[in-house]
């Protein structure tokens, strides 16, 4: 029986994805590393760290300090504060009220660490993710597609990995997802197909949020046996 759900924020939760991809491209750019505007929807759910880690690798043979990590996402993270504040994502509240009403708890799992948006969590979804169910960068030691975080949202909602579903529009967060032993649900809020998010583990896949609103009765009914087991 599922009794809770484990959220993902960016491209789920708020239509934010093409500024933090604009602003990682901005700031990559300007330190001489190369990488297509498209490359971030695939890396989005990592952390900053280890979306800069993963390009300075590829581009310069070697990682950068931790500290030098810091100061460039804390770069990336002011040129996103500069564009306009992105909107909830269409379909969104909906999801999370229908959920709420049938007494599931909701958990935010997200790689992400930026305060713009957790900030506005509790104006935008009111009692939904309160602090102590939030899972985000600063919370793990390995982030999304490790299975860490989604097992630490379940942790928090005091219940079982399996009577959970985990709602995330990214390739790493579904496969993070269904690692966990969670029932992953695909999201395709972005120029990632749904295949793709199937192929990372989703059990199902929605073309909106709305969408995923429309069958929250269908998702809550399915069981643990509809989630395929994961080999490591
Ligand atoms: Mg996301």
């Amino acid at each position: 029986m599922i009794k809770a759900a484990l959220v993902d924020m960016d491209g789920t939760l708020y239509d934010s994805m093409p500024l933090h991809s604009k602003a990682w491209h901005r700031l990559m750019g300007e330190i001489g590393i190369h990488a297509p505007e498209d490359e971030f929807f695939l890396d989005e759910g990592m952390t900053g760290e280890a979306t800069i880690n993963k390009l300075a690798m590829k581009e310069w043979g070697k990682a950068v300090s931790k500290e030098e990590c810091e100061a460039l996402y804390a770069r990336k993270a002011r040129y996103f504060r500069e564009y306009d504040a992105p909107e909830v994502m269409r379909g969104a509240k909906r999801v999370i009220d229908e959920l709420m009403s049938r007494g599931i708890v909701c958990v935010l799992v997200t790689g992400s660490g930026q305060n713009s948006l957790l900030n506005r969590l509790e104006d935008d979804f009111p009692g939904a993710f309160p602090p102590d169910r939030r899972v985000t960068s600063r919370d793990v030691k390995n982030g999304k597609p490790h299975p860490e975080p989604f097992m630490r949202g379940a942790a928090l909602a005091g219940v079982r990995p399996e009577e959970c579903i985990a709602i995330d529009n990214a390739p790493l967060g579904v496969e993070s997802a269904h690692r966990a032993g969670t029932m992953a649900i695909g999201v395709c809020t972005g120029p990632i197909p749904a295949d793709v998010l199937k192929a990372a583990g989703a059990v199902k896949v929605y073309g909106s949020m709305d969408e995923l609103a429309d069958h929250v009765d269908e998702l809550l009914a399915e069981d643990a046996r509809a989630v395929r087991p994961y080999f490591l």
